[in-house]
């Protein structure tokens, strides 16, 4: 079976026989060539699609050295079928991969790591690299590979024989079978591999790095390239044009605008908590002096609960205080007392209120499954039991 690809990655449409036919899963039909220009899957780049005669290729895979189209149709066997492939997908792929062979060659050229993952997704082209990179070091190689991309340089696929193979240097060494790949830019990297790559660096367009994170001892960088990158500077680039808009700053300071917010928020929460605890103050100075059971409800953030909580039953020495604020279907409540103990009547008011929580003596919360009168009641003999 001949792999078109391999001699020209540039051939978008070529002829072949189809040696093979079936059906296989989810109303998909595996088709088989005699030679193709669809890339399979593999070595961390993405298939080609396209078209086979009436036949859209949806998949294509390698299996045992069989390359599978998946077609959403069957073909006749031993008929001639005109193939094409989707250009703009490939040519993206090309580029993507071409871009990783720069970046990594770059990176291996100038700090010796090696790439132990490769990954081409949708969004993003990831690559592993077993060490470590600042962020500032990051930007330098993006800078040398895209001025590797301004020099042109061509990029050649060779296949050399077994002897030349052992004499040479090359990324990916380790023993491969049959015939073996060499993707090389002269001066930048020399790589073992299977995929489809442009003829010359400047093919690539545009190397952009997206990301970076510690990924096993080394780092996984993101990047995209080519049409890809532009497509992605375009969407960041609105996104920061609306930032600013909304804002009201300019597109190179939303960052020291997002700081002010942020410390104007901090600065408002501040106040609100402020504002809550005077509030809640004036309510617990409000009641009436004296010991005994007080239950409160109240609209309350469950900090605001504690603190209304701890201020009514510090200024009445002997009570029991409840508090309770509204939480999904039942409350959250708040018990507090200086001289009961409130986890063990926490544990009383639980099993009778569907409820859960506990605590210790002076404070317990929790939340209680149940109305506000049988909550009432359920205080009323509960802590009263506690007063006697
Ligand atoms: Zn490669």
């Amino acid at each position: 079976m001949e792999r078109i690809y391999h001699h020209s990655s540039y051939i978008k449409e070529f002829t072949a026989l189809v040696t093979g036919c079936r059906e296989g899963r989810d109303g998909r039909w595996e088709i088989i060539l005699d030679r193709t220009a669809f890339f399979p899957e593999g070595g961390g780049q993405p298939c080609d699609t396209g078209t086979l005669g009436e036949a859209h290729i949806l998949d294509v895979q390698e299996t045992g050295g069989e390359i599978i189209h998946y077609g959403d149709r069957p073909l006749t066997e031993g008929s001639q079928v005109r193939g094409q492939i989707c250009w703009q997908r490939r040519f993206e792929n090309m580029q993507g991969h071409s871009g990783e062979h720069i970046l990594t060659g770059c990176i291996h050229r100038r700090f010796g790591y090696d790439n132990v993952g490769f990954h081409m997704g949708s969004e993003e082209i990831t690559i592993d690299m077993n060490g470590i990179l600042t962020p500032e070091e990051l930007d330098e190689m993006e800078l040398e590979a895209n001025a590797v991309i301004c020099e042109n340089l061509p990029i050649h696929v060779l296949t050399p024989t077994a002897e030349e193979l052992e004499k040479m240097e090359y990324r990916s060494k380790k023993k491969l079978e049959g015939e073996v790949w060499i993707a090389e830019i002269p001066g930048v990297d020399v790589c073992a591999c299977c995929g489809t790559h442009v003829a010359r660096t400047g093919e690539v367009g545009l190397i952009k790095v997206i990301g970076m994170i510690r990924y096993k001892g080394g780092v996984r960088i993101s990047f995209l390239c080519g049409r890809q990158a532009v497509l992605h500077c375009q969407k960041r680039q609105k996104q920061v044009a609306a930032v600013s808009a909304a804002l009201a700053a300019r597109q190179d300071e939303i960052t020291e605008a997002v700081d002010r917010l942020k410390e104007e928020n901090g600065r408002l929460e501040g106040e609100i908590s402020r504002l809550r605890t005077a509030e809640a103050e004036a309510k617990a100075a409000a009641f009436p002096e004296g010991d005994g059971l007080l239950a409160v409800f109240e609209e309350m953030d469950p900090v605001q609960l504690r603190k209304y909580c701890t201020m009514l039953y510090e200024g009445r020495k002997g009570s029991i205080v409840l508090a309770c604020t509204r939480k999904g279907e039942g409350y959250q409540y708040v018990l507090g007392s200086a001289f009961h103990n409130m986890g063990n009547l926490a544990k009383k008011m639980n099993s009778c209120l569907n409820g859960r929580g506990g605590g210790s003596a002076l404070m317990a919360q929790g939340t209680f499954q149940a109305e506000e009168n049988e909550i009432r009641s359920a205080f009323c003999r509960c802590a009263g039991e506690e007063l006697k």
